[in-house]
């Protein structure tokens, strides 16, 4: 149903019996930030790597059989969303990489943004890759160095390579290794497991397994973990942290905490400070599910207005994204989400979402809302206006096709048919996640990285 999508998740367990049925539990936590495909690769006592991976949800790929032959107690694991025209059985991780290092596996989550002259430098050397993966490329840099510099050196030289937002985990000679960019775009957290650990893409997967939190793979940081405990190196000196800001808007789990700010508690506190900027003389407020819930709840309790289940959700409707046509994607909205006529009929509604990315899916809405008999309908934004696309691992289209670079609110709130439309203010975001420094290039088109081959 939305416009805007993350790309992966990952996973990885070290020093726990039956690692990968672990790892099946905690990618199924992560299953949101990737549905195309998923696999797991795991080292076995032997010290042989076994993978198994396919297209579809976590629950279908694996089978009883397929997480007893994937044994040992460290594995990685990864589930995929693809960008446009890349969604190949070829792409789907972990990749299982021989090299003049070794054997190893890595599974990546983000967007390389040199990938293209990276790519062709290799192709000079006579690399041939099998996917259009930039983890594949990652995983080629790695194994390009000699075995005698070590993995940790092999690693950060591939690091300090590549520009762009890359949290990736890798498993080579029996220890866990998981690396996140300078810039520390998508969040990768660390647990105790037991007497083992966990790394994952967010904390939602840690609580599903029991795991106590420790602290984030911070940005710039190679950990290292192993028969010693937890090692931690750095790949980059660089300071100045820069989380991608639609982390905490839309893509993580409300249970998620990330960089200690809890997804919940921020989505809540744009909600308030969206009715602090924008009150609108509504009867009611009502969330589009589920991911505005959050901001709906502060909205309501900030302006003391009515919580109302005004939008349901059809959880058994096939996601309408992977359906080519716009108007097929239309006939999706509808078939995904209803009106409940009896809570919006004759009323003011406030709808409260996290973003506008193309416009269509809001232009339904309102429109739906109104069949239901609703009075006025305004819209609010939990979040500025998207205008720029994303070169770091979410999957928004192109520049061309975001509503928001080309239309005043004026135009887009006449576009959608609402009665008013109103965005949060930029200063709002910061204040509600407690920090400085954010990726925000979607709403302003201030990168935070050269773009190279994107210019
Ligand atoms: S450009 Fe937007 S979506 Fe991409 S990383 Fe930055 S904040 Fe996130």
């Amino acid at each position: 149903m939305k416009e805007i999508h993350e790309e992966c998740g990952v996973l990885g367990i070290y020093g726990a019996e039956q690692a990968s049925r672990l790892a099946f539990l905690g990618l199924q936590s992560l299953q949101h930030r990737g549905q195309q495909g998923c696999g797991i690769a795991a080292t076995g006592d032997d010290g042989s790597i076994r993978l198994h991976k396919g297209a579809g949800l976590v629950k279908d790929v694996f089978s009883g059989a397929d997480l007893e032959r994937l044994q040992g107690r460290i594995c990685i694991g990864h589930v995929r969303y693809p960008t446009t025209n890349v969604g190949g059985m070829e792409n789907l991780q972990p990749f299982c990489i021989s090299s003049k290092a070794g054997r190893f596996a890595l599974a990546h989550n983000g967007n390389i943004v040199n990938v293209d002259s990276i790519r062709a430098h290799l192709e000079t050397l006579g690399h041939l890759f099998h996917s259009t993966s930039d983890s594949e490329l990652f995983g080629h840099l790695i194994g390009m160095e000699h075995v005698s510099n070590g993995w940790v050196a092999n690693i950060i030289s591939a690091a300090r390579r590549l520009d762009g937002a890359f949290c990736t985990v890798i498993m080579a000679d029996g220890v866990l290794y998981a690396c996140r960019d300078k810039y520390g775009f998508h969040p990768l957290s660390l647990g105790k497991l037991g007497e083992g650990y966990v790394v994952a893409s967010e904390t939602c997967a840690l609580n599903a397994l029991g795991a106590e939190f420790i602290r984030d793979v911070e940005p710039g940081e190679l950990v290292a973990i192993g028969p010693g405990g937890v090692e931690s190196y750095r790949h980059s000196q660089f300071v100045g942290r820069r989380m991608c800001a639609m982390e905490y808007i839309y893509f993580a789990r409300p249970d998620s905490d990330i960089e200690g700010c809890g997804v919940h508690i921020f989505r809540k506190r744009t909600g308030k400070l969206l009715y602090e900027e924008h009150p609108v003389p509504a009867d009611i407020v009502t969330c589009v599910p589920e991911s505005s819930q959050s901001a709906a709840i502060g909205y309501a309790e900030a302006g003391r207005i009515p919580l109302e289940m005004g939008l349901i959700k059809n959880m058994y409707v096939a996601r309408t994204f992977i359906q080519p046509a716009q108007s097929m994607r239309e006939i999706g909205v509808k078939m995904k989400l209803s009106p409940v006529r009896s809570v919006v009929r004759g009323k003011s509604v406030a709808v409260i979402d996290d973003s506008i990315v193309r416009g269509t899916t809001s232009r339904q809405i309102v429109q739906m809302l109104r069949d239901a008999g609703a009075r006025e309908v305004h819209m609010l934004i939990a979040s500025p206006k998207y205008a720029w696309p994303c070169f770091y691992g979410i999957d928004t289209g192109s520049k061309e096709q975001l509503i928001g670079s080309s239309h005043t609110t004026e135009e887009i709130c006449k576009f959608i048919g609402a009665d008013s439309l109103h965005y949060l203010s930029e200063k709002a975001l910061f204040a509600a996640s407690g920090r400085e420094s954010l990726c925000t290039a979607c709403f302003s088109g201030k990168y935070p990285t050269e773009l190279y081959d994107h210019e």
